[in-house]
This record gives structure tokens, C-alpha cells and sequence, in this order.
């Protein structure tokens, strides 16, 4: 690619970024142990103009959240958020505690407002989707032709029906079994977790599934010959859901810190970077970025959700992705402005209309222009 070619880009891409709506807006930041409020005062892009850096912060070999097991291969980027609301719960204690064993937990990546650790290799499996490590990947024809790119998905009577077509898929069940004097529940054969109601009988429950039970990031649908194709799902019984598996075993889990006094917005927008980097160098395309939610059912990343930020996540992550296409090393993007901020998020109150400069620099050239 030529380099004016790829600075056309990188500016086109820019102007497509300016976030004509700038303005503070409180986001209500869910904990575990208190919610709280929280003042952002904006972003003047949807690209985020600082450095991407990775600390390596890697958890040792012979602890127990870090079997080693090397994935089949990379099938998502799983975001969640801590939901730990402290003041102390940045992404450095959370590195120390994924470190040191995460109560059995791990994750790949932890990322703060102040730096982004890199914990177990990306190529490694990590205990963080809640979905277990018994179901390898598998597709599964659902006998419904392809008439979309992602179909209209119902639960009627039992089956699943693809864009009002009966699928030849059933809903997930579930059984309550004993297994040595202790009750689990397992979803289509696959024992899932421990149930701690011992009020539940040995046998199979009847779910009575609907529509709504479906999680609301989805069910994986892939076009195989013409027919639409499922990988495979299940239950969660903790969350009451039909989620996807392959969480565990095919993804990247990054843990995006919501403690108290931490900027939320420069921690999405490191996010939305690292997601960039991660679907680049692992031949992903813009569908693999997960909300958590989607493996498990369970309502994270709680924050990002809640507050209804998760499209705007996405949209940042592509515009760091597009932007990949077009970067790299011999080209330079500098920010002007007269305001206090981390990368063109506002840390100040700003209440008139923000002119910015960006300048795209190179060894021989340089494109200056001017956004509102
Ligand atoms: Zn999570």
C-alpha cells in the first residue's frame, strides 16, 4: 500500500471517529461491594491517541490457574469488568492477585485507566468464561437454509426456529445428578457446576424454555453449505440462560478494572486498543468480541452493559481496527488541544465547542487538519 494512500485512511478514518456529541455524562458503576457514581467529561474521538503498552505480569507455570494447555485455536476476545468497585481494585491488584492464583480464576489480560498487564499467553486456555472446559468446538447443521447473515433466532415448543424456520436443534436440558453423594446440574449431558439448592431432586428439570431465555449477545451461527450451522450451546443454570461454550477453551479473557476514582472512559478506550491488537494478530474479524454475558449468561461486563455503552465499546474497537490496517511504525498521529486530557478523553468540564489538531506525521510528511 502506498503511504499517501494509508494516510488518506488514517485521516478518513479520523473524521469518521470525531465524536460530534461531547459532553460529561455520569455513569453508574456497578460493584460488588457498592455501586457508585462516577463523571466523565467526554471523548473527542472514537480513536484513542495515546501509546498501546502491555505490561507482562505473567502468572507462574506451576500455579493452578495456569494449566498450561495450549488452545486448539483463538476463536473470540472475551471482555468482562471486574465488578469490583474499591479504590484499591486497579489493574496492578489485579494482576498481584491473578498471580497469585485468583481463587483458582485466571484471565489474559487485566486493563486500567493507568496500564494494561499481560498475565497468561494468548495462545494459552484461561479460567475465565464460566462455561467449563469439557466441549470442544463442534458445528452442528441446523437444516435451516441461509437467508441472512445472522438470523432472527426463537425457542417454540422445544426447538429452536431460525428466521420462523423450524431448526431440527432442541433446547438445551438439564438433570440434576448426583455424583458421589454431591448434586451438580448438567446441561445436555455436560455436568456444569455445583448446585448448592439441595432443595433439587436427582432427575431431569423441566426448563420450559422461551425466546427470552436466549442470552441477549446470542446464540453462534456459522453459514456451512448453504445451511446455518450452530457451535455448541447450553444452560446456565446460575444465570438462567442458553449461552455458547467455547469461552474457556477458544477465547482471550481481558478483565477491565470499575474501581472507584479510575477514569472508565480512557479504560474502554485502552480496552477498545488492546481488542484492536488481539483480533489483528490473531486473524479475527470484528464478530469475535464478546461481552462475557454471551458464554455464561451471567451480566457482564456489568458497567459497559448497564449503562448502555457496549455498542460505543464496539465502535471504538473498530475504529482502532481499521486504523491497524493502515498504521505502522513510520507513521506518527499527534493530538492538539487546549484541554487537560489522556489521549483526547476530557479530563476536565468543557462547555463550549473543542477545536482539536491532528497532525499525521511521517519522515518526509506531514497532514495537519483541524476537527470540532
Ligand atoms: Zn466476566
Amino acid at each position: 500500500m502506498k503511504l499517501e494512500y494509508r494516510i488518506n485512511k488514517i485521516k478518513e478514518l479520523l473524521i469518521k471517529g470525531n465524536n460530534l456529541k461531547c459532553s460529561s455524562r455520569t455513569f453508574k458503576v456497578f460493584g460488588y461491594q457498592f455501586n457508585y457514581y462516577t463523571e466523565c467529561f467526554g471523548d473527542l474521538n472514537a480513536y484513542y491517541f495515546n501509546k498501546h503498552e502491555v505490561i507482562d505480569r505473567l502468572v507462574s507455570l506451576d500455579m493452578d490457574n495456569r494449566p498450561g494447555t495450549i488452545k486448539e485455536k483463538t476463536l473470540y476476545v472475551c471482555v468482562h469488568d471486574t465488578a469490583s468497585a474499591a479504590e484499591t481494585a486497579g489493574s496492578l491488584a489485579h494482576a498481584n492477585y491473578v498471580c497469585n492464583g485468583g481463587g483458582g480464576t485466571s484471565w489474559h489480560y487485566s486493563c486500567g485507566d493507568d496500564a494494561i498487564y499481560h498475565h497468561i499467553p494468548d495462545n494459552e486456555v484461561a479460567y475465565h468464561a464460566g462455561d467449563g472446559l469439557k466441549v470442544s468446538y463442534y458445528t452442528i447443521d441446523t437444516g435451516v437454509l441461509a437467508t441472512t447473515k445472522v438470523p432472527c433466532i426463537e425457542i417454540i415448543d422445544g426447538y429452536f426456529y431460525l428466521n420462523g424456520i423450524k431448526s431440527l436443534i432442541k433446547v438445551p436440558d438439564l438433570t440434576i445428578v448426583n455424583v458421589d453423594g454431591t448434586l451438580y446440574y448438567s446441561s445436555c449431558g455436560v455436568i456444569q457446576t455445583k448446585v448448592k439448592d439441595q432443595s433439587l431432586t436427582v432427575g431431569e428439570v423441566k426448563l420450559n424454555l422461551s425466546t427470552k431465555d436466549i442470552n441477549d449477545a446470542g446464540i453462534n451461527t456459522l453459514i456451512i453449505n448453504g445451511n446455518y450451522h450452530f457451535t455448541p450451546i447450553y444452560y446456565n443454570k446460575s444465570y438462567g440462560y442458553v449461552a455458547n461454550r467455547l469461552g474457556n477453551l477458544y477465547s482471550i479473557g481481558i478483565e477491565t478494572m470499575v474501581n472507584k476514582g479510575s477514569n472508565l472512559l480512557v479504560t474502554w478506550h485502552k480496552c477498545a486498543k488492546l481488542v484492536a491488537h488481539l483480533l489483528k494478530d490473531n486473524n479475527l474479524t470484528l464478530d469475535a468480541v464478546k461481552p462475557h454475558h454471551f458464554f455464561s449468561g451471567k451480566p457482564c461486563p456489568m458497567t459497559l452493559r448497564y449503562n448502555n455503552m457496549w455498542n460505543y465499546f464496539l465502535s471504538m474497537v473498530e475504529i482502532e481496527y481499521e486504523m491497524l490496517k493502515y498504521l505502522s511504525d513510520d507513521i506518527e498521529i499527534i493530538l492538539n488541544v487546549d484541554k487537560l486530557n489522556n489521549g483526547g478523553v476530557l479530563l476536565e468540564e468543557v462547555n463550549e465547542v473543542v477545536s482539536y489538531e491532528i497532525i499525521i506525521k511521517t519522515k518526509e510528511f506531514e497532514e495537519k487538519f483541524i476537527l470540532n
